[in-house]
């Protein structure tokens, strides 16, 4: 099957009468979601951003902490930072709530804190993108416009027998102007329609394994079903492999409280608390050193501030031990992880003190459960950490 771009969406004719019968499906069939039918904007917005690469299960309990902590645009925009990555924290993907937060304040400051219901206004806020802006515009307020991510290519491709490459922006860019087109005709609710779409793709037409055609509302208008085209559309092209990033995660330890460190304000990650880790896997002497290095920065730092710190490389023995290997697995990246549980023994807590500031402290299994948030992508020692406390 060819990959370049044919005549797929240029005009609607294949779609159009499949649209039409959508949205009284979903009105009758689809699943009630906290964030589902409230006709608020700010639902909308906060629960498309967090489903984003995570599952509809997994979401429900991180949009009802965050919808009850931070209800309406305002509270967004005047919460902590801290706070607002503790509320995000395992869903991943950070610069998310973090955009969320600026757009709240330029809606708060430019709109009286109204979303607007305007798709290109919307896009012009920080990490609203063409697919949420649909959203918000279609389900809250009504406007025909198209939200078109993965899943909606996938069943437009099915359901016209399309054979464009998904991958490719200008393959979305020609289905939402056929989308957009298709609204636009009397009788299609733009919301439902969008709904409808993203609910097959999630329920029927699935990704993964076979689509179940014999449930789908529209299988006698589908062209992939009935010329048997289901396990060859969509056509996507393969993605470039995750690069593998080798490293060894420093698990210091005194008394139970734990170094953590603050991470850059860019890139992966970003500003979120991590353990300490080095390039490559070490072995216990690299380690060690490393640790002691690093405990040193603690020290070196508290003294240009006026202190006395206590943690000489000298006069803190360190005790080694090797913990279980892990991985975590981002868009793009794959990180193997090496680490070592390291002891230090000086029961006063001196070395704990001497870090204690904003961008490398000790943390204790609750503050690593309430205040610190520590990404997934370490939770195979964050986790058993936070356990210990709790027992
Ligand atoms: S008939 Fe099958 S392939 Fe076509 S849209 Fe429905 S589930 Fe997808």
């Amino acid at each position: 099957m060819s990959k370049k771009i044919q005549e797929p969406y240029r005009h609607s004719d294949r779609l159009a009468e499949p649209f039409r019968r959508l949205p009284g499906w979903y009105r009758k069939n689809h699943r009630i979601l906290p964030w589902r039918d409230t006709g608020d904007p700010y639902d909308v917005w906060v629960s498309e951003i967090m489903l984003q690469q995570t599952r509809v299960r997994a979401v429900i309990e991180y949009f009802i902490r965050f919808r009850r902590e931070l209800p309406d645009v305002r509270h967004l925009s005047e919460v902590s930072e801290e706070r607002l990555l503790k509320l995000w924290e395992g869903l991943g993907y950070y610069s998310r709530p973090r955009n969320m937060k600026r757009a709240a304040g330029i809606i708060m400051e430019n709109y009286g804190g109204k979303i607007p219901d305007d798709p290109e206004i919307l896009r012009s806020l920080p990490g609203i993108g063409s697919y949420t802006a649909g959203a918000i515009s279609s389900i809250a307020y009504g406007v025909p416009e198209p939200a078109v991510d993965g899943n909606v290519l996938r069943v437009c491709s099915r359901i016209a027998g399309n054979d464009s490459d998904i991958a490719l922006a200008a393959t979305k860019r020609q289905l939402e102007r056929a989308i957009r087109e298709i609204m636009r005709m009397d009788g299609i609710s733009p919301g439902d329609l969008n709904q409808a779409l993203m609910e097959l793709g999630a329920l029927i037409c699935v990704p993964n394994g076979s689509p179940s055609c014999s449930e789908c509302p529209v299988s006698g208008m589908c062209t992939a079903h009935l010329q048997s085209q289901t396990g060859v559309l969509p056509v996507k092209a393969q993605k470039k492999a995750r690069r593998v990033e080798k490293k060894t995660v420093l698990l210091i330890e005194n008394g139970g409280s734990y170094l953590i460190r603050r991470r850059k304000e860019e890139g992966l990650l970003a500003g979120l608390w991590e353990f300490p880790s080095e390039e490559g896997f070490l072995n216990p002497e690299d380690a060690l050193r490393a640790a002691v290095s690093l405990l040193a920065e603690g020290r070196n730092a508290a003294c240009a501030d006026g202190g006395t710190g206590p943690a000489a490389e000298e006069d803190v023995p360190l005790y080694i031990e090797r913990m279980p290997d892990a991985k975590h697995i981002f868009s793009h990246i794959e990180w193997r992880m090496h680490a070592y549980r390291i002891r230090i023994a000086d029961p006063d807590g001196g070395v704990r003190n001497v870090f204690d500031s904003e961008k490398m402290r000790f943390a204790d299994a609750e503050e690593m459960r309430s205040r610190y948030p520590l990404p997934a992508a370490f939770a195979a020692y964050r986790d058993p950490i936070r356990e210990e406390g709790e027992t």
